[in-house]
């Protein structure tokens, strides 16, 4: 489980520029990285919305999607979302897509940036662009089916031994 990283919503307002700005050094433990995820995470209050800034990277562990082979990964996330803030939970919008909080709430930054983090991930995850996958296409001849062979031998004498009028 992540350590949360609350932020409350009203506090913002009594910030220099209604900012807030995390200098993010930390390991999610939820998202497997080599190393920490460093880099920077802002939140501005602009009054009717939130603004949520990241601009980060980290060096992630990834199972390639075609030989199944671990590699490293260099994540970068540069990312913006706003999230409508609502009065009182009365007044949400209809529009069930936009993301919205009370204005009087909180807001977990690092579950936030983990979620942006799993979004910036390569899909699908190839070690290299021409992995051959687990079994290295190799160059075989057409194998005869000798069922058919069989059939066809079958289908002849049948013609051979068949009654002429
Ligand atoms: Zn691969």
């Amino acid at each position: 489980m992540t350590e949360a990283h609350w932020l409350r919503i009203p506090e913002l307002l009594r910030l220099p520029a209604q900012t807030y700005e995390w200098r993010v050094d930390t390991d999610l433990p939820d998202l497997a990285t080599l190393t920490p995820i460093q880099g920077i995470v802002t939140a501005s209050h602009h009054h009717t919305y939130l603004e949520l800034r990241a601009d980060v990277q980290t060096i992630v562990t990834l199972c390639c999607d075609r030989c199944l082979q671990y590699y490293n990964y260099r994540l970068a996330c540069t990312t913006t979302e706003l999230i409508w803030l609502a009065e009182t939970s009365a007044s949400q919008p209809e529009d069930d897509l936009v993301e919205t909080l009370p204005a009087t709430g909180r807001l977990d930054l690092a579950d936030w940036l983990y979620q942006q983090l799993c979004l910036a991930l390569p899909y699908p995850k190839y070690c290299d662009p021409n992995c051959g996958g687990i079994h290295p296409p190799t160059p075989v001849e057409t194998p005869t089916d000798h069922r058919w062979a069989a059939l066809a031998q079958l289908q002849s004498a049948l013609e051979r031994s068949e009654p002429s009028p």
